[in-house]
């Protein structure tokens, strides 16, 4: 029998793993007299188990992804689809993964709680993705890429072109973090999973699907890749009254909410530009904008002594000066945007 190209990929303990099974995977009805979980028959609509497959909430997805079922994985948080890339490919003190920085911080945790080592390679002055620095990185025991496009905190998406010849000549894991996709103009990389299996697309309920509090990521990728996070996965990783409300709130569209952040980003960041503390606004594709400052941390503390709270990303490599402000509500933007001006009154002209 040959192996798939993933299976060289996975630890050998997890590629002989035999996962949890539940009776009910052998039965496949509805309605049916259920002593076989240890369940309170007392009806309360949470006394079962919920579906450890989440079949019909991935049925919904599939429609509005246009994806199948078979390439969906739902998670708890996109944290637990990182996590699990790191449970299933890395052998902890052997492995490594490739990283881009900056970036999202939770390649970095997860790899630190795993045992695996991260090399970081750091982006372009002008936040630009370094491919051969990226590929030069890697080696025979790097089983993992992380990209994240839109990218956080930088803001920028990377070139689809890029992406993909980075995934083409990297032999491991190709990781896309596709968080701020839906206020890209981008197209994102979901639909070449199928042709490039070693590509996994992770997406979220958390920043335009407005779910952040009831903590769902996906992750879109071959089957195979599928079905090993769903071997990994704890049984019940999405609970019944997630996965309710998620269904509830999938009715409600946000697309226009997305069309305004957009329009307000936009409304935002030529304000900002015009401001004299204001050194460069990063262009965004996603739902905040990079803003380096000529003082970032007294602005940070004016705007804390004005009750806003952006993050101060100034101590990070390539983002010295900077902070990162998510666009809200006109409201709210029009506080930030009076907050700074009364600091620029206040503050000495330098
Ligand atoms: C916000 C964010 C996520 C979302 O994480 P969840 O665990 O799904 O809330 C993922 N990746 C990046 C880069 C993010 O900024």
């Amino acid at each position: 029998m040959e192996r798939s190209e993933i299976d060289s990929l996975v630890r050998h303990n997890i590629a002989g793993l035999t996962p949890y099974s539940t009776a009910r995977d052998e039965y496949q009805g509805e309605l049916g007299t259920f002593l076989d979980a240890n369940e309170s028959p007392y009806e309360n609509g949470y006394n079962r188990y919920p579906d450890p497959h989440q079949k019909r909430l991935k049925a919904r997805l599939s429609a509005i992804k246009g994806m199948p079922v078979e390439n969906i994985f739902i998670g708890n948080g996109s944290d637990e689809a990182i996590d699990l890339i790191f449970r299933i490919f890395c052998e902890p003190r052997e492995d490594n993964v490739v990283a881009i920085a900056p970036s999202y911080g939770m390649y970095r945790v997860a790899a630190a709680i795993n045992d695996v080592e991260v090399r970081e390679v750091q982006l372009g002055e002008d936040f630009s993705l370094p491919v051969d620095d990226i590929l030069k990185r890697a080696d025979a025991h790097t089983k993992a890429l992380f990209l994240c496009s839109p990218n956080n905190p930088t803001g920028n998406a990377f070139p689809r072109a890029e992406m993909l010849r980075l995934a083409d000549a990297f032999g491991g894991i190709t990781v896309v973090d596709e968080a701020y996709i839906d206020f890209s103009d981008t197209e994102g990389l979901k639909d070449e999973i199928f042709a490039r299996p070693r590509i996994v697309v992770l997406q979220t309920m958390s920043k335009a699907w407005a779910m952040a509090g009831l903590r769902m990521g996906l992750a879109l990728a071959d089957r195979r890749i599928i079905e090993l996070m769903s071997m990994v996965k704890y049984p019940y990783n999405i609970s019944e009254a997630t996965m309710r409300i998620v269904k509830e709130l999938l009715d409600l569209p946000v697309d226009d909410q997305v069309t305004e952040i957009k329009a307000q980003r936009a409304v935002v960041a030529e304000a900002l530009s015009r401001l004299r503390s204001v050194k460069h606004v990063y262009p965004s594709d996603a739902n905040f904008l990079l803003v380096r400052f000529d003082d970032a941390d007294a602005v940070y503390d004016h705007l804390i002594g004005d009750g806003i709270i952006v993050r101060n990303r100034s101590r990070i490599k390539g983002c010295e000066g900077c902070l990162r402000i998510t666009v809200g509500l006109k409201e709210e933007n029009e506080k930030l945007l009076k907050s700074l001006e009364s600091y620029e009154k206040e503050s000495p002209v330098r």
